[in-house]
């Protein structure tokens, strides 16, 4: 059986006339003989909504409970996803995570899909419905209902192409593929055609939402090709694929801008072995991720070390770091979440070099002050100051010749 995963982001099902769309474009597959199996998120801005419910009951709401409440977003759209197919006449059955048995790890509100059953999708694909499952959710072993990280539809989407050996899954979205930056941030990005797996992790580890970083790892390790195109129009949009299926291997292909970072520094703290590790077991220990990190030695036997968490972490950092700073008896921490981090990242920079040299060019040229660098063979980040962080966007993506003409 050929079995197609599709999945509609938020933007796509925002409305009742949306859905209507969305299950006339469904039906347009299944009239082909397509077996699908579409993930859908929640209305629009509707998980933002119960987020802030939340906040209005609880500065510091229990992870378990967060995910019982924002799995209920996916729940109301598929429902009226498969009403709306109905409608049309086409069979079609919407299951949760938990129906499908989508098994994940106990990292509530994080939780990283381990294992998918496909036994019951297969029987309704059998039957020629067309299955709606929602996204972003799933179940650890105590059958707790979890969720995967803010967008990560994408990821359950993906997953699901590769529990049911899919070649391929389409995400439609609001814009028309993977662009060289944010559309709605950078007027002049253009659309490509393709990107490889490896550029579009770093970028959307790096602040691209087009994608959950998540979805790329299962896309690559599982060889499924993600299509991402927009559910507005019937255009092609970009395919996402290993590096050798890329034709043109650009410089920098992509730039993006992270603003939910905060940097951490550790001042005066003692220079001998072990108090790097000491730091970031702590932070581990907690499951913050720790992006760039610089060290440097100061006099008398004293060091700094800097590093950015995400700015939701930064309460939790503070505490771990305190009580550590007062067991060696030195050291100052300083917080600040007015960062950002701007990026560059093409597979070309693997054979070029010079790159970083003209993204430091740039931001010179303009007066943004570099606070940290951080590399890897095919990206560059620097972090700057928050308020300067679009237009350096802009800055680089114009200095890499990624400007429509
Ligand atoms: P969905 O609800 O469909 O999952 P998202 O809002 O999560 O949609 O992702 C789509 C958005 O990603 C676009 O509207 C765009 O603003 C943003 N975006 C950021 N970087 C890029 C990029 N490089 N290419 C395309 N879109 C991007
Ligand atoms: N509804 C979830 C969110 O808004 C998941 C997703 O849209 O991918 O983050
Ligand atoms: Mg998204």
């Amino acid at each position: 059986m050929q079995i197609l995963i599709q999945k509609y982001g938020g933007t796509s099902v925002a409305d009742a006339e949306r859905i209507r769309k969305v299950a006339a474009r469904i039906k347009s597959y299944h009239d082909r003989q397509i077996s699908l199996v579409v993930v859908v998120s929640a209305m629009g801005h509707s998980t933002d909504a119960l987020v802030s419910l939340a906040a209005q009951i609880h500065d510091s709401p229990p992870k378990r409970e967060m995910d019982m409440l924002l799995s209920t977003g996916e729940q109301v759209s598929i429902s009226l996803l498969a009403m709306a197919l109905d409608k049309l006449g086409v069979p079609a059955k919407s299951f949760t995570g938990s129906q499908v048995n989508i098994l994940t790890d106990k990292n509530h509100t994080n939780a990283r899909i381990e294992k998918i059953e496909t036994d019951r999708l297969i029987e309704s694909l059998k039957n020629g419905h067309v299955c709606i499952v929602a996204g972003f959710q799933g179940v650890d072993e105590e059958r707790n209902i979890t969720t995967l990280g803010r967008g990560g539809s994408d990821t359950s989407a993906v997953a699901l192409a590769a529990a049911l050996s899919a070649k391929e899954c389409e995400i439609f979205t609001d814009v028309e593929g993977v662009y060289t930056g944010d559309p709605n941030k950078i007027p002049k990005a253009r659309k490509l055609s393709q990107i490889s797996y490896d550029e579009m992790l770093e970028l959307a580890s790096l602040g691209a939402g087009v994608l959950h970083s998540r979805s790329v790892e299962f896309a690559k390790k599982y060889n499924v090709v993600i299509h991402v195109r927009s559910s507005f129009t019937f255009s092609e949009g970009t395919l996402v694929l290993p590096e050798d299926q890329i034709m043109e291997k650009l410089l920098v292909t992509g730039v993006s801008l992270k603003k939910d970072e905060a940097r951490v520094s550790l001042a005066d703290i003692p220079d001998r072995p072990g108090i790097a590790a000491e730091v970031f077991e702590r932070l581990a220990e907690k499951k913050i991720n720790v992006d760039v990190i610089v060290q440097s030695t100061g006099k008398n036997n004293l060091n700094t070390i800097s590093f950015t968490v995400p700015a939701k972490d930064l309460k939790d950092t503070e505490e771990s770091l305190t009580s550590l700073v007062s067991t060696w008896g030195a050291g100052e921490i300083t917080l600040d979440d007015k960062i950002a981090i701007v990026s560059a990242v093409g597979i070309g920079m693997k054979s070029h070099a010079g790159v970083a040299a003209g993204m430091f060019k740039a931001l010179a040229k303009a007066g943004i002050n570099i606070h940290m660098i951080s590399t890897s063979e095919i990206k560059i980040s620097c972090v700057i100051d928050k308020e300067h962080g679009e237009e350096a966007m802009r800055i680089i993506h114009s200095v890499f010749e990624l400007d429509a003409n």
